[in-house]
């Protein structure tokens, strides 16, 4: 029996601008963000975003809305 599922994920970024609008920061799996920023592969966030993962979350930047509802509504362990 894994008791691995509730593993909860992390914050990244999608591509953005320097320039303009801050983007939104999506919930993505850790594991997933590690093997993309090596691979150069596409994660999928919470609220169903794909893109890859260029940086990481930087303090004060907003979180996407539907990744954060998502994230709250994650079980935490029953
Ligand atoms: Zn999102």
């Amino acid at each position: 029996m894994s008791t691995d599922t509730k593993e909860r994920p992390d914050v990244t970024t999608d591509r953005s601008t320097d320039d303009d609008t801050p983007k939104f920061f999506h919930y993505v799996k850790k594991d997933k963000i590690a093997e993309s920023a090596v691979m150069g592969t596409h994660v999928v966030a919470l609220c169903g975003e794909v893109f890859p993962v260029t940086r990481s979350a930087k303090p004060g930047s907003p979180v996407c809305p539907d990744c954060k509802k998502i994230y709250d509504g994650l079980p935490k362990g029953d």
